[in-house]
């Protein structure tokens, strides 16, 4: 089966210290890569953003680039379902949330009833650009634009990484030692 490339940005403010939010990115990086048809190909710094819509804690946000023999649609249900089991739960509409999960980017683009690809608010998230043009640097002509004009890059405060021991993925975030 042909492979699709996808780009999923990750993103967690609960809770609110470095140390669970990273660990929830982590949980997310290591079910996407325990994926049955899922290779991980890059991923990203993690950076510190401020939050959009109602009061809550800063986000960490980063990204993961994956091959996969997954539709968009199959794939969107995946991480559906590792959002609910990293503990998500949808209470007010971009509320504080444990583990976002959203295709940012594929190579073939989507526009069905529920899902959009490239996802419709791209380019006005500095958060989510930022960690999609370090996973996908060939579309920087496009989108390194989109990012100066929000301001350019988040504040980075580590970074995400993936290792596969005994057949099973291992996500890891590493803090920034000037932090
Ligand atoms: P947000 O991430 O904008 O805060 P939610 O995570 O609550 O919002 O929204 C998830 C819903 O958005 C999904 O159930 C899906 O149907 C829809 N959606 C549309 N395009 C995408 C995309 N590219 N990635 C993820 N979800 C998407
Ligand atoms: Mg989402």
């Amino acid at each position: 089966m042909a492979l699709g490339d996808f780009v999923i940005g990750l993103g967690s403010n609960l809770g609110s210290h470095l140390g669970a939010r990273s660990e929830n990115l982590c949980a997310g990086l290591g079910a996407i890569g325990s994926l049955v048809g899922v290779q991980v190909l890059a991923t990203s710094s993690v950076f510190e953003t401020d939050p959009i819509g109602p009061p809550q804690p800063r986000y960490l946000n980063g990204a993961v680039r994956i091959a996969s023999t997954l539709g968009a649609e199959a794939l969107l249900e995946r991480l559906l379902a590792i959002e609910v089991a990293c503990g998500r739960v949808r209470r007010v509409r971009w509320g504080a949330r444990t583990l976002d999960l959203d295709i940012l980017w594929a190579s073939t683009p989507v526009h069905s009833p529920h899902l959009t690809i490239p996802h419709a608010h791209l380019h006005e998230r500095a958060f989510a650009l930022a960690p999609l043009l370090e996973v996908a640097p060939e579309l920087g002509a496009l989108y390194a634009p989109m990012l100066a004009a929000l301001g350019g890059e988040p504040s980075r405060v580590g970074r995400l990484s993936m290792a596969v021991q005994n057949g099973h993925a291992l996500a890891r975030f590493q803090q920034s030692l000037a932090i």
